[in-house]
């Protein structure tokens, strides 16, 4: 069957072998089924993306011989896409204003006597229960706020969710486990979660190869493609590279960035085998 992948690194620093690897990978599962693959730059965090790593990220992966088709989708260009799907939400009445900072969320939740420790903390859902007026008040007062969604309430409407998965198979998604995700945040129109859902759907992606750190947070992809009614694509969570000591590879890492490795005499090809791929 035809696929498009896509590669859709974040331009907060220089990418290193384990950002090889994923590229490599969706590239040429692309190429061996004549399909298509896609570099999206996700750099909505304004505060933490950098012009000078976007350029560095297609002069890297030239280097490295990898070709995208089409032109670049950069998420801060789209804004407008991400509103749009924000909007159907809200007229669904699945979003609320969040007033919270992040010490009120970690004074309640350390407040909350019952909480699970084998879990990561998530939000309590303290706004989720304010009155219109109160809402409207505290708006008015120019509060800022994040928008988040009511996953329980979101859930309901839409039943049990499945996705596949090329290495672990058929999964059922859980997204009421995250708790009331940002999908607006204050100082930005969308979040993670919400773009890369919006994206994926608008490019057509029918593969999403990309570690197994965001297996997870497929449940909450799974959620918003079934309320927005887009489609569903295949998974591929893949392994993340480690070092020798079997520590994951991370952008401060200047070692092994591609940049260090090529300033240090290393050819493509050395490279690509040093990511697991030759
Ligand atoms: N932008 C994310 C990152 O750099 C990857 C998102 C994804 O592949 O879904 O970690």
């Amino acid at each position: 069957m035809f696929v498009v992948t896509r590669f859709a690194p974040s331009p907060t620093g220089y990418l290193h072998l384990g950002h090889a690897y994923s590229a490599l990978l969706a590239h040429s599962v692309a190429r061996e089924r004549s399909g298509r693959f896609l570099l999206r730059l996700e750099d909505i965090d304004r505060g933490r993306c950098r012009a000078e790593f976007a350029d560095a990220i297609e002069d890297d992966l030239s280097w490295l011989g990898i070709a995208w088709d089409g032109g670049v989708r950069k998420q801060s260009e789209h804004f407008d896409d991400y509103r749009a799907a924000l909007a159907r939400l809200e007229a669904m009445t699945l979003i609320y204003p969040c007033f919270c900072t992040r010490a009120t969320i970690e004074a309640e939740l350390e407040a909350a006597v019952a909480a699970p420790h084998d879990a990561p903390p998530v939000y309590p859902g303290t706004c989720r229960n304010l009155s219109d007026d109160e809402r409207r008040a505290r708006i008015t007062q120019g509060l800022p706020y994040a928008l988040r969604l009511d996953v329980a309430k979101a859930q309901a409407k839409t039943g049990p969710l499945f996705w596949e998965d090329d290495i672990k198979g058929a999964v059922e998604a859980a997204p009421t486990r995250h708790g009331d995700v940002v999908l607006a945040r204050k100082d930005t129109p969308t979040s993670y979660h919400l773009a890369v859902t919006v994206d994926d759907a608008l490019q057509g992606v029918t593969l999403v190869t990309r570690g197994e750190d965001l297996f997870a947070a497929t449940d909450l992809h799974r959620l918003l493609q079934a309320l927005l009614g887009y489609p569903t694509p295949r998974y591929r969570h893949h392994k993340l590279l480690t070092d020798a000591s079997g520590k994951r590879f991370a952008k401060r890492d200047q070692a092994v960035t591609l940049r260090g490795l090529r300033a240090i005499g290393k050819t493509p090809d050395e490279v690509r085998l040093m990511a697991d791929f030759g």
